[in-house]
């Protein structure tokens, strides 16, 4: 691409410095600039237009160009545009967020806390297990347990839960009482000659080590996410949850839902938890929560978590922890209004009709010589590329993406898988050009690398 003097790309490469970027070759090569969005369509600034079939970043769930979000946007910057949740005070939109989550929740819970991105509600799942602890006089009790592969944010506390060497590396992460255990993708973790069910049972049997080697008395929560997004669209094998939960409960330990992903419809039902039949004490949830709209996220706790913290709070004089943006009355407004759309067009139930659809096709795509593995469960999946001579390994996934771009559909590449994860408004046809563009995409790649 050439980049035009004092275009946007331009002034791009000149001040801004991007999320997950080569920095190096954005100074070469520019960015992409999307002006604007439509349904599931976004148009770049030369009118080019794409299928979003990633949702931006898993999150724009009812699409782009909502106007319905934009009018509560306004109707709430004119009445409140700002207020805070500290020191005693509240407002509306956040208390009708905060109930209506609890309304929603999928296993009973207690309290809403919020937050404004997925990796905050994940820092402060982990500061509030420590601060539990603290009040039930198990101060030795933090040590937490994550996934390779896990994805979980970036703050220092969140990419130390995350299970990924990009981000730790030169950033002198993970935090020591953050421990990794065994990603469940049987296909590359499993050991020779264990079937589905002993990859299960090990998964729990690694799990179980791993506490008593620590000492589960120092051992405080575990968090996943049910359906493994950003590490490559992971669904783990039957009966995985069950055995991890059962370990869990053995020695005490909190379990963390991550449903940033997951939340609100993506697995075909309201949670993820629900699908995996998990029995969380903290959940997670952001991006679907506002289709993204504005930044939001929040935690959802139970009872067990609620009540030492209330005491503690009480011992001390305050819980001392907030964000001048908490429950921000615009993006609780527009959460709002966005779960209120999901409900009533009934997008979980389109989740459920078009998942057998859009996994039959993506699972075709398994026999293409290129491919190696499919996953998926809902409306999120990936196609797992073959490794190839003269590939490393994460070269080819980048490749690929870029030809099914240039083809109008943006996938994204995880190392050499491609995900995709539609708006939860897609139809059939939309999901039918998908995947042909898909296929296209595949047999051109397949001729030019030979
Ligand atoms: N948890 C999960 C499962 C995610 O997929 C993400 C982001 O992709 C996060 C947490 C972090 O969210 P954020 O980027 O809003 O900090």
């Amino acid at each position: 691409m050439t980049v035009q003097p004092n275009s946007v790309e331009a002034r791009d490469q000149a001040y801004q410095l991007h999320s997950y970027t080569n920095a190096r070759a954005l100074e070469r090569d520019g960015a992409l600039v999307i002006d604007r969005g439509e349904g599931v369509y976004v148009y770049d600034n030369n009118g080019k237009r794409y299928i979003e079939a990633m949702s931006g970043l898993w999150s724009v769930a009812v699409g782009f160009g909502e106007q319905r979000l934009v009018d509560a946007a306004v109707r709430q910057m004119s009445i409140l545009p700002y207020y805070h949740t500290f020191t005693g005070r509240t407002h509306g939109p956040s208390v009708d967020l905060a109930e209506k989550l609890i309304q929603m929740a999928p296993v009973p819970m207690s309290k809403v806390y919020f937050t404004n991105s997925g990796s905050e509600a994940n820092d402060t799942a982990m500061k509030i297990v420590w601060y539990r602890s603290n009040a039930l006089g198990k101060p030795e009790k933090k040590k937490i347990i994550s996934r390779v592969k896990g994805y979980h944010g970036v703050t220092i506390a969140s990419a130390s839960l995350t299970g990924l060497p990009n981000n730790h590396r030169s950033f002198d992460l993970p935090l020591s009482n953050v421990l990794h255990t065994t990603c469940p993708h049987y296909r590359v973790f499993a050991q020779e000659g264990e079937t589905e069910e002993d990859f299960v049972a090990r998964c729990a049997r690694d799990l179980e080590d791993l506490i008593l080697k620590e000492g589960p008395e120092t051992v405080a929560a575990f968090i996943g996410e049910p359906v493994m997004g950003a590490g490559g669209v992971i669904v783990p094998p039957a009966g995985y949850w069950t055995a991890i939960q059962a370990v869990l409960r053995k020695y005490d330990i909190l379990l963390i839902a991550d449903e940033v992903i997951c939340g609100f419809g993506r697995t075909g039902e309201m949670f993820g938890t629900t699908t995996f039949g998990l029995q969380p004490d903290i959940i997670t949830v952001s991006k679907q929560l506002s289709s993204s709209y504005q930044p939001i996220s929040a935690l959802l706790i139970n009872e067990r978590v609620y009540a030492p913290l209330a005491d503690e709070s009480a011992k001390i004089g305050t819980f001392g922890h907030g964000f001048t943006a908490s429950g921000h009355p615009v993006a609780a407004a527009v959460a709002l209004e966005n779960l209120a759309i999901i409900e009533e067009r009934d997008l979980v139930g389109n989740v459920r009709e078009l998942s057998p659809l859009f996994m039959k096709r993506l699972k075709a795509l398994e026999a293409h010589p290129l491919a190696v593995e499919a996953r998926g469960v809902g409306l999120i999946g990936a196609l797992e590329l073959h490794p190839r001579d003269g590939f490393a390994a994460g070269q080819l996934g980048p490749k690929f993406a870029a030809l099914m771009l240039d083809r109008g559909v943006i996938g994204r590449a995880i190392g050499d898988s491609i995900a995709l994860c539609p708006p939860l408004i897609v139809d059939e046809q939309q999901i039918n050009t998908i995947f042909d563009t898909f296929e296209a995409s595949l047999d051109a790649f397949a001729k030019e690398i030979g």
